[in-house]
């Protein structure tokens, strides 16, 4: 069982995961492959379904079986989790310190059969598969209450944190709403009062406006390089329809998704030569709970994803200081994907 402990100078929770326990040695730089996984074998492709644990959801052909091949997409429980199912966790207190049982969900969506094709070079309908499942699992994982928060994200590539080639996302539900979420969150609270709206409705507006971060501009989404961004050719994919939650998007916007998503990966890969990355879901908590922390959540908060590109270290003054050095300015970068 993991543990949840609580920094409480800063308020960071963070996952203690013992479960995926290290010793020394596994830590150092250019360690072999391990030796239970011979080279050239795969656990997510199609014939291995025993080497994962059970699925829990997959996209299949008519008459094919559970935990065999047949599948478009498959979703499984990480074999190494850094949370477990369980009941909704107690806050416990010695003193100044705060933990509580590591709860929550960790899994994993295989996005297709086929080991060596990514994302953005499979057809926009299994891309919409992939993304209607991102939404089913959200969905499925919300209605257990106890899980605050739901975050759905992709690492592509060793540098960017995947340690298995094929092609997969991960989704990890909390049984509290991590500190970057309720950042903004509180931020977009606060600038809703300030503006008289939703301060992501805005930026959409004046970005499509103004048009020197705008990569694209499709009918249910555009895709911009932010203001402030932190990294070298970040994106941000905006929906043009107000809402919080990313579960609640209609087919038609799904498929919009679809299409913007692939061609901004694949903008991506035309001007930084396939570089490892990571893109990430931000949504409103778990809409089943209560959320009177935030009493205008529902107009205030605008579901998006951000991708980042794995170009430059965050390094000793980003970790010291929370302050980013980004040497590409977004307006240049913007120019550089639009063609
Ligand atoms: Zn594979
Ligand atoms: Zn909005
Ligand atoms: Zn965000």
């Amino acid at each position: 069982m993991s543990e949840l402990r609580k920094d409480i100078i800063n308020g960071r929770w963070v996952i203690l995961a013992s479960e995926r326990s290290k010793r020394p040695d596994d830590f150092r730089p250019a360690q072999p492959a391990k030796a239970e996984a011979p080279p050239g074998f795969c656990p997510f492709c199609p014939g291995s379904e025993s080497k994962t644990p059970p699925e829990v959801y997959a996209i299949r052909k008519p008459g094919t079986r559970r935990d065999r091949p047949g599948w478009r997409v498959r979703v499984v429980p990480n074999k190494f989790p850094a949370l477990n199912r369980g009941l909704p966790p107690e806050r416990q207190e010695d003193g100044i310190f705060q933990w509580m049982d590591g709860i929550g969900v960790h899994e994993v969506i295989i996005e297709n059969p086929d080991h060596g094709k990514e994302l953005f070079e499979l057809p926009l309908s299994q891309v919409q598969d992939v993304l209607e499942t991102y939404r089913r699992r959200v969905d499925s994982i919300e209605d257990e209450f106890q899980y605050k928060y739901v975050h759905v994200f992709k690492n592509k590539g060793r540098e960017a944190g995947a340690s298995l080639s094929h092609p997969h996302s991960q989704i990890v539900a909390t049984p509290i709403i991590p500190k970057g979420v309720n950042e903004e969150l509180y931020s977009c609270e606060r600038l809703h009062r300030l503006y008289g709206e939703c301060i992501f409705c805005r930026i959409i507006r004046e970005e499509i406006r103004r048009g020197e971060r705008l990569v694209l501009d499709d009918e249910d989404f555009c895709v911009v390089t932010p203001f402030a961004p932190r990294f070298p050719f970040e994106l941000r994919i905006y929906p043009k329809r107000h809402s919080p939650w990313f579960t609640t998007l209609a087919k038609k916007e799904m498929a919009g998704l679809a299409r913007t998503l692939k061609t901004a990966l694949l903008k991506q890969k035309a001007v930084l030569g396939d570089p490892p990355f990571n893109y990430y879901i931000h949504q409103g908590p778990n809409p089943h709970l209560p959320h009177e922390a935030w009493v205008n959540l529902e107009k205030s908060y605008h579901w998006h994803m951000e991708i980042i590109p794995v170009l430059t270290r965050v390094a000793g003054f980003e970790w010291g200081t929370g302050f980013y050095i980004n040497p590409v300015m977004p307006e240049v970068a913007a120019g550089f994907l639009r063609e």
